[in-house]
């Protein structure tokens, strides 16, 4: 994915794909299910993979295959996005960054095959090349065992209460074979492949004028006191709006853009990062923009209660901002809607996240190193 020029940006799409092609060894970018751990050691425990906000563990949210090319030690490269889905917390996330050279202890020097794999069945794999043993709920490092078959490992006394309480209490005493019988616990996200596609760059002024047409075509229409309101409040906040849903209208399915070194594309003039909100990597470089993902708030309803938030009124009520921001299928990214969020009540809610990453990509042996998100939220208060 990183293979592309300089400045270009490359899309991310989620689609359903078969379970093997979402394992470590075919290098996948993935949204939900269990992380594809790339390096098999230096995983980062529970207590990184906590949040800083409420302390309980954190879901894996969504893992990019990254590699650099040019970059010997960088030739597998993955980063790794987590988030808290605890309510009412649902907020605190944390990415992490591993590299691989192609020589090196986990996997095949030559290409993964692009064929299925001839064994049947697909259990869940609770335990690395490294030896290390995962969580049986979350897929990650789980140093904690349980007390009675000492075979059932997990990453907190949470995910084990959960794992009793879904079934292993029964399963304790007699299962052969604990990792064929990993239950649903309804704590991972539905798992889709991202799928990646360089963004046409021809096309955006089309649509900045079909927009245009659009607004002018409808102004026809408002009240004088309407048009007045517009342009007092013609603002940077609805240029930085307006140049955010123009890119995202492009390709509405969009869930992630990608661009390391590039400048992300905020929903909102306001809780944009300054240089120096962005701290430096441990290594002393500093982090450059890496890739976002974009995800509407879905809870609040349009004020127009159209089928189209593009209309008249939904542009008027945003620009004077009184009232309720809202969201529309057509013309937002619909992570969310893959994620199923809603299932567990209250839902992960974000605007734009933004991840930035060391520059230099420094050196981490097998390791893991924890970089940096920026979280803007959709905010409705003038
Ligand atoms: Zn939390
Ligand atoms: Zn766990
Ligand atoms: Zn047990
Ligand atoms: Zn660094």
């Amino acid at each position: 994915m990183a293979a592309a020029c300089a400045g270009s940006v490359e899309l991310g799409f989620a689609e359903e794909a078969p379970a093997w092609r979402l394992r470590s060894e075919q290098f996948p970018s993935k949204v939900g299910g269990r992380p594809a751990w790339l390096s098999a050691a230096g995983l980062p425990g529970p207590a990184e993979l906590s949040c800083a906000l409420c302390g309980r563990p954190l879901a894996f949210l969504l893992q990019l295959y990254a590699p650099l090319p040019g970059r010997a030690d960088a030739f597998h490269r993955g980063l790794f996005l987590f988030c808290c889905r605890a309510p009412p917390c649902c907020a605190g996330l944390r990415v992490f960054r591993n590299q691989l050279p192609r020589k090196n202890d986990f996997y095949s020097y030559e290409p993964p095959s692009e064929e299925p794999p001839a064994a049947t069945g697909d259990p869940v794999c609770l335990q690395l090349k490294s030896g290390a043993r995962l969580c049986r709920v979350c897929g990650c490092l789980g140093p904690k065992t349980c007390s009675r078959c000492h075979r059932a490992h997990y990453c907190s006394k949470e995910h084990q209460t959960l794992d009793w309480r879904s079934g292993h209490k029964q399963a304790c005493t007699q299962a052969d074979n604990l990792d064929n019988t990993v239950p649903d616990h309804n704590f991972l996200f539905p798992e889709f492949e991202i799928v990646i596609e360089t963004e046409d760059e021809i096309t955006p002024e089309v649509v900045e004028k079909e927009e245009e047409s659009e607004i002018i075509g409808s102004m026809g229409e408002a009240p004088e006191e309407e048009l007045d309101s517009m342009a007092k409040h013609e603002s940077r906040e609805d240029k930085v709006f307006q140049k955010f849903k123009t890119k995202v209208a492009l390709e509405p399915e969009q869930i992630l853009r990608y661009g390391r070194g590039t400048a992300p594309i905020w929903i909102s003039a306001e809780n944009i990062p300054q240089e120096e909100d962005v701290p430096d990597c441990p290594c002393g470089a500093k982090r450059i923009f890496e890739f976002q993902l974009l995800t509407p708030e879905r809870s609040r309803q349009c004020v127009c209660k159209a089928t189209s938030c593009l209309c008249w009124q939904f542009l008027l009520d945003h620009l004077t901002s009184t009232i309720p921001f809202c969201t529309d299928k057509s013309v937002m990214p619909q992570l969310l809607n893959y994620l199923k969020a809603d299932r567990l009540g209250r839902s992960v809610d974000w605007g734009v996240l933004a991840v930035f990453t060391c520059a230099e990509s420094c050196r981490l042996g097998t390791g893991y190193a924890e970089e940096f998100v920026w979280k803007q939220d959709i905010t409705d208060t003038p």
